[in-house]
């Protein structure tokens, strides 16, 4: 969504103004090259970067998609030690919740129809 507010992604050192980016290509699947020039016509300055996909945060959605071969961040080991050990445990938290057949009846229901309200 576009609030009005421009995106600055980075400044130019020498004159403050916002550098906007010219060129970019990839020299490899997580590596891309980019050429970012001062919006001040009178600065022009360039500068070059690099950005760079290091970690994979979650993974595809994707049924048949083929295994990341970048490692995972912290949060996703997390997340996927959380899971395994939800997988392991989620039948015996069940079986604490799962009513006996010696279990008591449920309370009736109070306040039901038919009777007097006695304030
Ligand atoms: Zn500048």
């Amino acid at each position: 969504m576009n609030d009005g507010r421009k995106r600055v992604v980075f400044r130019c050192e020498a004159c403050g103004c916002a550098l906007k980016k010219r060129n970019s290509y990839l020299s490899h699947q997580f590596l891309r090259h980019d050429v970012y020039v001062c919006e001040n016509p009178l600065c022009s300055a360039s500068y070059a970067g690099v950005s760079e996909l290091t970690h994979i945060a979650s993974p595809s959605g994707v049924p048949e998609a083929a295994a990341s071969e970048l490692p995972p961040t912290p949060a996703y080991v997390r997340n996927q030690a959380q899971a395994a050990w939800r997988a392991q445990h989620v039948d015996a938290q069940a079986d604490l919740f799962e009513p006996s057949a010696d279990a008591a009846p449920p309370a009736p229901a109070t306040g039901s129809e038919g009777e007097p309200c006695n304030p």
